[in-house]
């Protein structure tokens, strides 16, 4: 069982016991009092702490961290001992030493009042701030650091906390979870490690630490209560849930991680989605996925499927283009991929649900099918990843495109490479067109006054499609209703892409997905349909 903590970082008695009053109402398992924070610090003070903090329906963890390992204030080490001693004989159930403290005076104190207090746990940490544990000779890092802390203490628990500097490093501390013979805590630091904080309870560490609020974390990369049981389903998690995520840099704005929970939460499906920041180009991308299809293989540690975002869509490609792995056909001529389906024996399939998306959404508003897109004259402004997704399906199905693109060495290029043609950039007042798709982030959040295209230009017998998602109704959408022509917002193509990785991923998707995905969207970025 893993025990869901939130630390208490008032700098005086005030401010904590308002804290502890909303950890109470939160229903976590533990409050870890972070004495270490406190403006003044004495045994009596802390004594106070401890009873005020009695009261609430929650173990109770104190540390007064040394600074070097993350602590708030270089208080002296006699005074930490003497607080954490005081700490046991006030009912603590837990006290938190770093093993480096743990010698000398501080172990003879902490052993003898622990000796007569059996109810209270020593948890020995070690906090790596830079990055992961240096390996020894024989290529030991964290594994080393579990083994000797238990080694100096057989009966403590064990907690091993470092900054990821990419998420692959994540690994290690799941790793040393999945081989751990004893209690242990086991963390990631940074936004890299976010996903170690939420998968520590699939992998039964010991306690995984989140911030009551949005500016009280204690550490890099901890997660906010609200998010921890709201978003990520924290109540939810066992050892068998299934992982999902959207790999790219950056991913904190991503919608996905939103409606995917809240499709696994209404349907009853055991999974969490989780975004999942992978820097560090295709060597980064592969580092990654690699390692998380070898873990879904061992089965221990079931990835099932991954949305890929800027900037991996082309090494995602590259990535699933491997013998052995799967490629849907569009993707090749597309040449990038958003979607990834981890598959018995370690087989790869990749998707390119963005070409989905933009079709259905098309389809959908000009009531017809696929083929219905043949012979229509497409203008497609923008060259990058969207419009790659986007022409590749109109030229699929036959429609004579367009593009316009800013830089015209890039409208050139794709032109050749999808076969369609291209114009000037500044000729756009000139378009002649059945449907008109933005592909830029002209009018994207918070530039929300900015139009790819002027009023003029637009007429009532065209499709005009925004691609754009944030605000749902661009200045383009606001001048095409104008000039009475049919719209499409970018709202559309990227719930339908979502409905095309969920079909991938988990089968059908009846409608009440697609009323949980567009209610979330909605929320999410304000207004409705
Ligand atoms: P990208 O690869 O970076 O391409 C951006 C495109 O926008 C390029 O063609 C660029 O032209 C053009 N551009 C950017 N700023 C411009 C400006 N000020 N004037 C003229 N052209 C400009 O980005 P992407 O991945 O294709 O995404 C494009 C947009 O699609 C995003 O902004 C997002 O709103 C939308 N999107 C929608 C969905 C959905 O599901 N609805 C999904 C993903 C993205 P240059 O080549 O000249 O730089």
């Amino acid at each position: 069982m893993t025990l869901l903590a939130v630390p208490i970082c008032g700098k005086d008695l005030c401010e904590a016991g308002s804290m502890l009053s909303r950890a109470r109402e939160s229903g976590v398992d533990l409050v870890e009092l972070r004495v270490d924070y406190l403006d003044q610090l004495s045994v009596e003070i802390v004594r106070e702490y401890l009873s005020m903090a009695d009261k609430n329906p929650f173990k109770i963890l104190v540390t007064c961290r040394d600074i070097k390992e993350g602590g708030a204030k270089d208080w002296d080490i006699d005074l930490r001992t003497e607080v954490l001693v005081e700490s046991v004989k006030c009912g603590a159930d837990f006290i938190d030493c770093e093993i480096l403290n743990f010698k000398g005076k501080v172990e003879k104190k902490l052993r003898s009042v622990l000796s007569t207090h059996a109810d209270c746990r020593l948890i020995l940490s070690r906090h790596s701030m830079e990055g992961p544990f240096k390996l020894d000779r024989l290529g030991r890092g964290i594994e080393l650091m579990y083994d000797s802390i238990l080694a100096v203490c057989p009966e403590a628990i064990p907690k091993l906390v470092f900054r990821a500097n990419h998420v692959s490093d994540c690994f290690m501390a799941f790793d040393v979870l999945r081989d751990k013979d004893s209690e242990a805590i086991v963390l990631c630091m940074g936004d890299e490690g976010v996903i170690s904080r939420v998968l520590a309870k699939k992998l039964d560490s010991f306690i995984t630490y989140c911030s009551l609020d949005d500016n009280s974390a204690t550490a890099d990369g901890q997660i906010s209560l609200d998010n921890m049981k709201g978003l990520f389903r924290w109540d939810s998690i066992n050892k068998d849930t299934d992982i999902y995520g959207v790999i790219g840099d950056p991913v904190g704005h991503s919608l996905s991680p939103a409606i995917f929970n809240a499709c696994f939460d209404k349907k009853g499906i055991n999974a969490v989605y989780l975004p999942i920041l992978t820097g560090g180009f295709k060597e980064g991308f592969d580092e990654f996925v690699n390692g998380a299809v070898k873990r879904a293989n061992e089965g221990w540690l079931n990835f099932k499927g991954f949305s890929v975002t800027i900037p991996h869509k082309a090494n995602a490609l590259g990535f699933a283009g491997h013998e052995g792995d799967y490629l849907e056909t569009p993707s090749t001529a597309i040449g990038a991929i958003n979607t990834l389906k981890v598959g018995f024996g370690g087989i790869v399939q990749g998707f390119n649900t963005d070409y989905e998306g933009a079709m259905d959404a098309l389809t959908a508003a000009m009531g017809c099918d696929r083929h219905g897109l043949h012979g229509k004259k497409a203008v497609v402004i923008g060259a990058g990843g969207v419009a790659r997704a986007v022409i590749g399906g109109l030229v699929h199905y036959g429609s004579e495109v367009t593009i316009y693109n800013r830089t015209e060495s890039k409208a050139s290029s794709l032109a050749e490479e999808l076969k369609c043609s291209y114009k000037r950039f500044n000729e756009l007042d000139k378009l002649e067109a059945d449907i008109v798709i933005n592909c830029t982030s002209i009018g994207m959040y918070p530039n929300v006054e900015s139009s790819v295209l002027d009023k003029d230009v637009i007429s009532s017998d065209m499709v005009v499609f925004d691609t754009v998602y944030n605000p749902q109704e661009t200045k383009l959408l606001r001048y095409a209703k104008e000039a009475g022509a049919k719209t499409i917002s970018g709202v559309e193509m990227f719930i339908r892409q979502a409905l095309a990785q969920y079909r991938i991923w988990l089968g059908e998707a009846d409608d009440e997905v697609e009323d949980i995905m567009r209610k979330t969207v909605y929320e999410h970025l304000g207004g409705g349909d």
